[in-house]
């Protein structure tokens, strides 16, 4: 509900009447949509104090350790946690992990030898791991390891190649990688359920294969985790979800323990593993973003679902669509030209609370091929979970939208988007698409 002071109030903050009332009417028709995410939050919620009471999280895990870190009660519970969330067997939850690139090249390089193959099985994987993996060459990928790799895409329905995922499995074959979200892609976010299918499907074919997830902007936002139906790995960043905004620096690697004790050899030393790294003064950061996690999350696919029904009400092509169910936080709109993007990251960063005031433009960020533009005013830099937009200048031209810690926010600024697309004369005022 709108009242006439908080009307007065966005429209002093430059949001104009009939962009409210657009706005409020598409709000009317998502109620019931609303009600579903909250009772899955509930659930994460409760299955969040659950590990947290039975891992005995106490007052002095949130301290943190200096120097070698050994017996830091504070980290290790952290760990025990996590691994009960995930239903996995052992976790490694660190600063020293420094963002999720970081936590996925971890995962390969530890738990991949010389002669073994990586095979993806949903197609391109995420930019930045094209460097991990050597697709585009790189100092210190996989590929100068003598580690190859093979790809099969999704068909164009989306689906798998099932025939094509069986030829490619071979004796070398010793991981899978299965990412979650779409990342810079218009193809649609897998299920849990059917990552679960997935690797039913290959484990069948080769037992042994270590089947990992790229669970980036996935967690919390089903009931269930990939770990929960047959990977032996997760792995993702807690500047997304599961810092629930708090956590400044950090990524996670759940599953087997032999897996998760291959990483912890690769991040510290052979011989030290898991038994050092301090956790200095972050503990506390991690354990409250955590527990605020499903509810952060919440908020995100929120705002997704309201972008979504906005952008797609006005003409534009927008993954998922507005009634499709989600099983990740970001929301893809296809504008089908630079301005179009460049109109939308204005918007976001207009409705931040921090840098309201800067004019995002496109750069050359390490990591991608083609220019980038981002738009974020976070409390923790770069943080996308706090409400962000990001594109690269590349055909389709299209806008990936995410994050938000309050609804209130992420609704504040997907109106401030739809007003600068107004004002830049990309839609006219019926709200329908002009470019
Ligand atoms: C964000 C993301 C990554 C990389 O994480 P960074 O923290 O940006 O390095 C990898 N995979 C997916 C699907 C992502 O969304």
């Amino acid at each position: 509900m709108i009242t006439t002071e908080l009307e007065q109030l966005y429209e002093s903050m430059g949001i104009s009447k009939e962009v409210i009332s657009y706005g409020e009417g598409i709000l009317e028709e998502l109620k019931d949509r609303f009600d579903a995410i909250d009772a899955v939050t509930e659930y994460n919620q409760a299955k969040v104090i659950h590990a947290m009471q039975e891992c005995k999280v106490s007052e002095a895990c949130l301290l943190g350790t200096t120097g070698y870190g050994y017996n830091d009660l504070g980290r290790d519970t952290l760990e025990e946690v996590y691994a009960h969330i995930f239903h996995a067997e052992d976790a490694l939850v660190r600063p020293q992990i420094t963002c999720g690139t970081h936590a996925l090249a971890l995962a390969l390089m530890s738990n991949l030898r010389p002669g073994d193959e990586l095979l993806s099985p949903v197609g391109k994987p995420y930019d930045t791991l094209e460097e991990v993996i050597g697709i585009r060459p790189s100092k210190g990928s996989l590929a100068e390891y003598g580690i190859t790799y093979a790809q099969v895409d999704l068909l164009a329905d989306g689906s798998f190649d099932w025939d094509g995922i069986r030829a490619a499995i071979n004796e070398r074959t010793k991981l899978v990688t299965i990412q979650r979200s779409k990342g810079y892609q218009t193809r649609p976010t897998l299920s849990v359920c059917r990552i679960g299918e997935l690797i039913s499907f290959i484990k069948e074919i080769k037992t042994d294969v270590i089947c990992m997830v790229d669970n980036c902007y996935g967690e919390f936002v089903e009931t269930i985790e990939p770990t929960d139906v047959g990977a032996d790995m997760v792995v993702g960043s807690l500047i997304k979800n599961p810092g629930g905004g708090l956590a400044p620096i950090g990524g996670y690697i759940a599953g087997k323990k032999e897996c998760v004790e291959n990483a912890a050899y690769r991040l510290t030393s052979p011989g030290l593993g898991k038994e050092v790294g301090a956790s200095l003064g972050i503990m506390s950061k991690f354990y409250q973003g955590l527990f605020m996690s499903p509810t952060v999350t919440s908020s995100a696919l929120k705002g997704a679902i309201f972008a979504a029904n906005l952008y797609e009400r006005m003409g534009y092509a927008v993954i998922p669509n507005g009634t499709e169910s989600r099983h990740d936080i970001i929301q893809a709109i296809t504008f089908g030209s630079p301005e179009g993007v460049i109109a939308f990251c204005k918007g976001i960063q207009a409705g931040a609370p921090v840098d309201s005031f800067v004019t995002p433009e496109p750069w050359d960020m390490p990591g991608y091929d083609a220019q980038v533009i981002m738009a974020a005013g976070a409390f923790v830099s770069g943080s996308s979970i706090e409400l962000s937009a990001d594109g690269p200048m590349k055909p389709p031209y299209a806008v990936y939208f995410q994050g938000g810690l309050t609804w209130q926010h992420a609704k504040f600024g997907i109106l401030k988007t739809v007003q600068s697309c107004l004002d830049a004369g990309l839609i006219d005022k019926e709200f329908k698409r002009i470019k």
